[in-house]
């Protein structure tokens, strides 16, 4: 979009912190387009947005979500080096500025050892009730996002502390809980946690003159042609996920139907 950009400037990063953060951020905007995506398909009505944002309607968290996809980034920073001497206070991994510059972040050496990438999501003993909201890149730098003015207006905030408190805000105050900071971090992993990995079962029945490859939506090597008419089943990992439904939308044509979609595990 003119004028925006998405991409979020870093300064006083050598190689491989650029390259860490950079990642981390990568996965920031998938961890809240999973989020976003899952509210603009079920609305407020699924169970998992009822656990975390009670009866509360879904306009504020979308836009929580989206902000952090598609909103301009121009006006923040992260850096790393260690302007304000913070990075020096024993288990600090990161800061936001304050009063010394309300746009911008530290990001300190602690988080280039500690934090994860979400492709360990579910693994190293994770579970998203049990373990805290900075174990990966992705949750943790959403939280500095959210304290960065341009990005949040000043409107996101600590109303809760912890996975119980979370879901106590969603039962008590669910007017509060959409523009909840942790919420809106457990919410959105608790949704990569549950499309890790799914059974995708198909019943394929093909009519259609056209043969139709599977590789590019599974990885798996299967092909139907004409006249076939099974049921299928697949594991799909969830960065195939969203784009594997999509194809399948189109391959509806080729007479194919989706039996059922289950998680084969999740890290609750
Ligand atoms: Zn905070």
């Amino acid at each position: 979009m003119l004028g925006i950009r998405t991409v979020i400037p870093l300064s006083g990063c050598n190689v491989t912190q650029r390259r860490q953060i950079e990642l981390g951020l990568a996965e920031t905007v998938l961890l809240a387009a999973h989020a976003r995506d899952h509210i603009l398909r079920w609305s407020n009505e699924s169970e998992i947005y009822r656990k975390y944002f009670g009866n509360s309607p879904s306009m504020e968290d979308i836009g929580a979500y989206e902000v952090v996809v598609s909103g301009d980034k121009n006006g923040i920073l992260f850096r790393s080096d260690n302007p304000d001497g913070n990075c020096d206070i024993d288990g600090w991994a990161g800061h936001w500025r304050g009063e010394n510059d309300t746009e911008q972040t530290v990001i300190c050496d602690l988080s280039y050892q500690a934090r994860r990438s979400l492709a360990t999501m579910c693994a190293i003993g994770y579970t998203v009730s049990e373990f805290g909201t900075n174990t990966f890149w992705a949750s943790d730098l959403l939280h500095r996002l959210y304290h960065l003015p341009s990005i949040d207006q000043e409107w996101v905030n600590h109303h809760a502390d912890g996975y119980g408190e979370v879901l106590n805000l969603a039962n008590q105050h669910p007017m509060l809980s959409t523009h909840d900071l942790a919420t809106l971090q457990y919410f959105a992993l608790e949704q990569v946690a549950r499309r890790l990995i799914v059974i995708l079962t198909l019943e394929v029945s093909f009519i259609a003159t056209e043969a139709v490859n599977f590789d590019a939506m599974t990885g798996e090597s299967r092909q139907a042609s004409r006249s076939t008419q099974d049921v299928w089943t697949f594991q799909v990992t969830h960065s195939h996920f969203l784009s594997s439904l999509l194809r399948l939308t189109a391959f509806e044509m080729f007479g194919i139907t989706i039996l059922s979609i289950q998680p084969m595990y999740q890290c609750l």
